[in-house]
């Protein structure tokens, strides 16, 4: 007999849509917290904007012929017969607020964020329809000096992560308008030359958004592609000062870059200085931070001319990046330190209290007080199941007694006794010998 159609059957998360599990938030908050410190050590202060926004927001701002915008963005209407979506990136957003808010006017802003996306993309690894970006965006200041410090930033972060070795920063201009304008016709006039060499997407390109095919990843086109009018070869003059002072700013500090003449990035709003930064190590989904300059965004949304420059990074990509290479701190495994196990229930209140006083005095350490009741044999088993390095016993004899035995859980190493009154501060001195 078939089974009918259960009301039962279980029901599951959306596809490409992830569920954050314990075994993994650890190294999310780690990733995050790092992340932070450095915003607030670049004086950026943080922006949390609504994860759904007007659909024509992102149609103005990314524009109508973008991937994103064509076939990509969550939009539904909402109760109101308004068309609504879900946000695809930030800066969009975050310019929206800022022009809200009055946050532009005579003064610069730097500002980041982080939060969750969403892009109805092929799901794979590395690419997903939920995912996690944190970005910055700087507004009101048009020269080079702030494209080189944003980079610097990031640059501070892999460092900060292990991570520098593994990335390449790749550069490029995409020149003013004008300039672009004029280089496009010129695009455009090689790749009519080449028409048969065009692949489907790229034709559908050829006159919606032709600097996108320079983008392609399609290997028959890659010699075609290769002997195609670079734009840097095409810059206005102030484009090619503003570049050559941004490169000159990153040598200075020592930032390697590769100038990629075919990086054109899929948002239409960028102008200028537009970079990413790329590894190797996570097959073809390979670009974990990528930005540029906007000067044109907030004017055409609706607000006075005010340059500014950006980044996102892929937060996915980069747990990736740092599970892969194996550079997850001990720290950020989320490990306890400490189990606290009564052995009876007589010496549940003790412990409790005990576990207490070693959270106040010593806030860094993890302490996971045992709960439940049990036999001996099965609190020993949790106790060893919880991955705590050390184990505080507390029976009948240590509260006579008033001590307490530590056991070690990791290692060969003797059980110590020691005193209930002074726990904290022998804690203390065996956790610097542990990081010592
Ligand atoms: P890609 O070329 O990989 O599709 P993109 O040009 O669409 O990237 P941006 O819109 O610039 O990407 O987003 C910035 C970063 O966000 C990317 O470099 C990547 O790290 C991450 N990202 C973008 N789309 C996804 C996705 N669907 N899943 C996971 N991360 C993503
Ligand atoms: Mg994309």
């Amino acid at each position: 007999m078939s089974k009918p159609e259960s009301s039962k059957k279980k029901i599951q998360a959306i596809r490409g849509m992830n569920d954050l599990l314990p075994g993994q938030s650890a190294l999310w908050q780690y990733f995050e917290g790092t992340v932070q410190a450095l915003m607030q050590r670049y004086g950026y202060a943080e922006i949390r904007t609504p994860i759904v926004e007007q659909t024509a927001l992102f149609a103005r701002s990314i524009g109508e012929v973008t991937d994103i915008v064509e076939k990509e963005m969550y939009t539904f209407e909402d109760r109101n017969g308004d068309s609504l979506t879900l946000r695809p990136e930030g800066t969009a957003s975050c310019v929206r607020a800022a022009m809200e808010h009055g946050l532009l006017h005579n003064q610069t802003q730097r500002l980041w964020y982080q939060g969750p996306m969403f892009r109805h993309e092929r799901p794979q690894k590395g690419r997903y329809r939920q995912f996690h970006q944190v970005g910055l965006e700087a507004f009101g200041l048009d020269g080079p000096d702030i494209d080189a410090e944003v980079i610097l930033l990031s640059a501070r972060l892999w460092k900060e992560l292990g991570l520098l070795d593994h990335v390449t920063l790749e550069l490029n201009s995409l020149g003013s308008n004008e300039a672009r304008a004029a280089y496009r016709d010129k695009l455009v006039a090689y790749f009519e030359q080449h028409r048969d060499q065009l692949d489907e997407d790229s034709l559908r390109r050829l006159s919606s958004n032709p600097l996108r095919i320079l983008d392609s990843k399609n290997p028959d086109m890659a010699p075609m592609l290769a002997d195609a009018p670079k734009l840097m070869d095409h810059l206005d003059a102030a484009s090619r000062e503003h570049f050559e002072a941004l490169t000159a700013l990153l040598e200075a500090a020592g930032i390697d870059y590769v100038i990629n003449p075919r990086l054109v990035r899929g948002l239409d709003y960028y102008c200028r200085t537009v970079f990413e930064w790329t590894t190797t190590a996570l097959g073809s989904q390979g670009t974990v931070c990528a930005g540029g300059r906007y000067d044109g965004l907030v004017e055409q949304l609706g607000g006075k001319p005010t340059p500014a420059v950006g980044f996102a990074m892929g937060i996915e990509r980069l747990i990736l990046l740092l599970d892969t290479l194996e550079l997850v701190p001990q720290a950020a495994l989320g490990e306890l330190d400490l189990y606290v196990l009564p052995m009876d229930d007589g010496a549940t209140a003790q412990a409790m209290l005990l576990a207490e006083q070693v959270r106040s005095e010593l806030p860094e350490l993890r302490l996971q007080l045992h709960c439940g009741g049990g036999s001996f044999k099965s609190r020993i088993k949790k106790a060893d199941k919880s991955g705590a390095r050390m184990a505080l016993l507390l029976g009948e004899d240590e509260l006579a007694e008033g001590r307490v035995t530590l056991k070690f859980l990791r290692e060969e190493r003797d059980q110590l006794s020691l005193a209930q009154d002074a726990l904290a501060k022998t804690l203390a001195n065996l956790a610097s010998d542990v990081r010592a």
